[in-house]
């Protein structure tokens, strides 16, 4: 049972694998940067019963001048703009998306330190490849085979999701994203509630 008086229940701290972003994208690839880590998309506040839809979204708009010099080099490891070089355009849209929607519980500095902080504590890319579990144009992998590791190192359910892969639309599909669940304190981790993600019974691709 989770505690809330607000519009949301829980976190979903979303981490994306940059070459599938990239290969999804629709801006100038010329500026793309398929980093081989995983990288910060977003902390989405959410809820169970609609858990897209955010409300209360009327925190203050996205403000450069509070991302402190020594935050923003951090920002710049954990959460890059893989489709461009503006990482402070990645920052705003996503602060002025969930991170307005969050106001109960963190404001803007402590959203892009928490979230950092998120990142520091489970190397996913790590994780996975101490389960050999690596980058390979030709290998495919059942749902559990990722999931499994994840949640042996963070001692909780994590979910995965997934984009179909273009070149094999029905026969594989291409890992996205590791999301890795918070209360509503965005503090403590919990168990998530797979509410979207990968299809099931379809072969995962990490390439
Ligand atoms: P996608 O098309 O990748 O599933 O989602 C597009 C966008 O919708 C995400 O980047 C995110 O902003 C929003 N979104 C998707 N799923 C969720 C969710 O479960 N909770 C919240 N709050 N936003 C979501
Ligand atoms: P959401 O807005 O739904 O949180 O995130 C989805 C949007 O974020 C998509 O439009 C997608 O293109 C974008 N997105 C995901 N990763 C990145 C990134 O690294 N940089 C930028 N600019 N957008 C990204």
């Amino acid at each position: 049972f989770i505690m809330s008086t607000g519009s949301y229940v829980y976190f979903q701290f979303v981490q994306q694998w940059p070459p599938t972003t990239c290969r999804l994208s629709s801006k100038p690839s010329n500026q793309h940067r398929p980093l081989q880590r995983f990288t910060i998309h977003g902390l989405w506040p959410s809820n169970y019963s609609n858990p897209r839809k955010s409300s209360n979204c009327n925190g203050l708009q996205f403000d450069a001048r509070k991302v402190s010099p020594r935050l923003r080099s951090k920002l710049k490891i954990s959460w890059p703009n893989v489709e461009s070089d503006n990482d402070t355009k990645f920052w705003e849209h996503e602060w002025n998306k969930h991170g307005t929607c969050s106001q109960e519980t963190l404001n803007q500095t402590q959203f892009f330190e928490r979230s950092h902080d998120m990142w520091m504590s489970y190397n996913i890319t790590n994780i996975l490849k101490n389960a050999s579990i690596v980058p390979s144009a030709t290998q495919k992998w059942k749902y559990s085979d990722i999931e499994s590791p994840i949640k042996t190192a963070t001692q909780r359910t994590p979910f995965l999701r997934c984009k179909r892969d273009p070149s094999h639309p029905n026969n594989s599909q291409l890992l996205h994203e590791v999301v890795i669940c918070y209360d509503y304190k965005a503090k403590k981790q919990i168990d998530c509630n797979r509410t979207a993600g990968c299809w099931n019974n379809v072969d995962i691709k990490f390439e």
